[in-house]
């Protein structure tokens, strides 16, 4: 019989304050291009809640689920077609490729799963658990948006929700990578000195002022909060919004869900390595696991700092 471990589950879509709960299930089994992995730490997203009110019921796989997208571990089991990595290697990802794949029955929030190597990368070695699992889904939609609306060196963004777990990757990537010469961003009163400890050049309080409104334009806008139209009215004439919270947009806008990719992410670990971009965790945490569902409270008010992370696992 499979070995028992420790995961959170919900067995019907709903609420998780409601649906979710601690349990004891087996071990999931890899296929050959699967590694099972230790989980030490995972961090949540708001698509783990979106998931369990079954917004994209459509896609995915058969109830029970395991919610989670995002880890940090040890591999411990190898595939026999994986060639990438080896018992005992340190890694980190997001575990699901993208969304319109399908999403994975058994996810992070467990002691153990099963990922495919396609999407893991080689922890930062500089990183802690904690840190690392706070960066995979976030990050890599921070980086292939900006990709995709083709920012380019000394060019201008504007980021909406810049002290989230997307907004504080976008403003730290757009300047640390991408090169732009002026990054600017929204806040609520309270955080507009965070957006500019990790870069924003411009903090604009949301509470007091209707950015869309201000006579500066960007050549790139990123709707990290889901503020389109708005965001259409601060953009260049050529520019473009990079939209990521709704589907139905019409040029200069596009939308667009993440692929998770464990060559995109290896990109990135250089620029953690040497500190130039740095994990945001949310400072309420991080949550034991057996304090979860306080943590889907607190990403679900909306007010979160950076990444919500649960640790240990
Ligand atoms: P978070 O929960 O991390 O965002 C919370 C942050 O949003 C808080 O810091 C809050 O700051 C800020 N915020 C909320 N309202 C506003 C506002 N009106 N103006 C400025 N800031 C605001 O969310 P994520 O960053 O993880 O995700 C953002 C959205 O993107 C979600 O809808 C998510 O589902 C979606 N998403 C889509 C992806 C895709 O592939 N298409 C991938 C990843 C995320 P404050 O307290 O100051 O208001």
């Amino acid at each position: 019989m499979a070995q028992l471990q420790k995961a959170w589950v919900y067995k019907e879509y709903g609420n998780f304050q409601e649906v979710l709960k601690l349990e004891e299930i087996p071990v999931p089994d890899i296929t050959p291009d699967e590694v099972l992995i230790k989980v030490h730490a995972a961090a949540l997203n708001p698509a783990d809640w979106k998931r369990g009110l079954a917004y994209f019921k459509d896609l995915d796989s058969p109830l029970p689920h395991v919610p989670g997208f995002d880890l940090a571990g040890v591999v411990v089991k190898v595939g026999s077609q994986v060639h990438k990595f080896k018992e005992g290697d340190e890694v980190y990802g997001d575990i699901n490729s993208s969304i319109p794949e399908g999403i994975k029955q058994w996810g992070t929030l467990a002691q153990y799963t099963a990922v495919e190597e396609k999407v893991l990368a080689l922890k930062p070695k500089n990183l802690t658990y904690e840190e690392a699992a706070s960066i995979p889904l976030a990050a890599l939609t921070a980086q292939e948006g900006l990709e995709r609306a083709d920012l380019k060196k000394g060019q201008t963004l504007l980021v909406t929700g810049g002290a989230g777990g997307v907004g504080s990757f976008v403003i730290q990537l757009a300047k640390e990578i991408f090169g732009a010469s002026l990054v600017s961003t929204t806040a609520s009163t309270k955080k507009l000195d965070i957006v500019k400890s990790i870069g924003a050049d411009v903090a604009i309080d949301y509470t007091k002022e209707n950015y869309e409104e201000r006579p500066e334009k960007y050549d790139v806008v990123y709707d990290a909060i889901g503020d389109y139209p708005k965001c259409v009215k601060a953009v260049k004439d050529g520019g473009k919004v990079v939209v990521i919270s709704v589907f139905e947009v019409d040029p200069p806008a596009f939308a667009f869900l993440l692929t998770s990719k464990g060559e995109s992410l290896e990109k990135l670990t250089p620029y953690f390595e040497s500190g130039k971009v740095k994990p945001i965790l949310d400072p309420s945490g991080p949550y034991k696991f057996s304090d979860v569902l306080q943590a889907f409270a607190h990403l679900e008010t909306g007010r979160a700092i950076g990444k919500i992370v649960i640790s240990p696992i």
